[in-house]
């Protein structure tokens, strides 16, 4: 009977979902290598076919000269505000396709909820990475940078920006203290010389500071999991993390999973957003092979996360406080 229920369930996710409203265009495709470039030009097709409900900027510049975007879905102003990124590991693009996709499908279909809800949405955090990942040492033109790259290898592998730094562990808080790192400069574990020395943490955090947002989500790859514990967090923000990855494993039957033997943060975005500046969240960590290998698992990742955004905005009140 269990085998059955099983059987139900993992086939209702895997739906073919069309994205598209009745006679719109359909603009993100998971065909081939989702690049930076495509994501700009799907951000400026989304934010033409749908004004009333997308726009988006271009923030600070990275060591390979990419512009990082910021896509807003929903009304500005709206009472409910939460915060989505993704790709802030290079190696984990996939994740990219997926959110700019969600994107779509809610600007084509979830008008009502747009009205009342404001997703911030940096699909790709990490470009420079992303870049490097998907193409190697020749992402960067400038000489140095190329050959730093080509020194270090490991591409497919790359975790970290163009510096050679993990984002995740360059947050302000616990900086340091993660038990697996690179002493120095690399493809993956590296923090940094210095807590938010990198362009790619501080838009993330001038976001947060920007921002009033009631919760994030934060995508990567791998494991088919959802993180949302942060040690030394408070009892209330355990909860309401707690309450949002159920909400997210309820919609995409993803596990959650809690080490509560951790004991301190390492500077990662989730210590920072929930510790630090008091949003609570979870980690969504998509998927069971990293790229470039298992490119058909994006559509899957998408008809199983698709309605986890309005089933999270659901959780929070829908009219303003004042
Ligand atoms: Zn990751």
């Amino acid at each position: 009977m269990m085998m059955v229920l099983v059987i139900a369930v993992s086939l209702a996710y895997t739906n073919t979902i069309d994205s598209s409203a009745e006679g719109a265009p359909e603009i993100v495709s998971f065909e081939g290598i989702y690049t930076y470039e495509r994501m700009l030009l799907d951000a400026q097709a989304l934010s033409t076919y749908y004004p009333d409900v997308v726009s988006y900027e271009l923030r600070a510049q990275t060591a390979l000269g990419h512009q990082i975007l910021v896509l807003r879905l929903g009304n500005p102003s709206a009472p409910r505000q939460i915060l989505v990124h993704a790709s802030i590991h290079g190696r984990e693009y996939y994740v990219t396709p997926l959110v700019m996709k969600m994107a779509e499908y809610y600007a084509a279909n979830e008008k009502e909820l747009l009205s009342t809800t404001c997703f911030t949405i940096v699909p790709m955090v990490n470009p420079d990475g992303v870049s490097i990942a998907q193409s190697g040492a020749i992402a960067a033109s400038d000489a140095n940078y190329q050959a730093f790259i080509g020194f270090i290898g490991h591409y497919s592998a790359w975790k970290s920006n163009a510096n050679g730094v993990d984002i995740n562990r360059n947050f302000p808080i616990g900086f340091g203290l993660a038990e697996t790192r690179m002493p120095s400069n690399s493809y993956a574990f590296y923090e940094g010389i210095a807590p938010s020395s990198e362009v790619e943490t501080t838009v993330l955090e001038q976001l947060l500071s920007e921002n009033s947002f009631d919760c994030y989500l934060a995508y990567h790859m791998r494991g088919n999991l959802i993180y949302f514990y942060t040690p030394t967090c408070s009892p209330e923000m355990f909860a309401m993390s707690q309450l949002i990855a159920a909400t997210v494993h309820n919609s995409t039957g993803y596990r959650i999973d809690v080490d509560l033997s951790d004991t301190h943060p390492n500077g990662s975005f989730a210590d920072y957003a929930q510790i630090m500046c008091g949003v609570p969240g979870c980690t969504i960590e998509c998927g069971t092979t990293l790229p470039p290998a298992g490119a058909d698992q994006v559509a899957g990742f998408y008809s199983r996360n698709l309605y986890s955004w309005k089933n999270v905005a659901s959780l929070f009140a829908s009219e303003a406080s004042n």
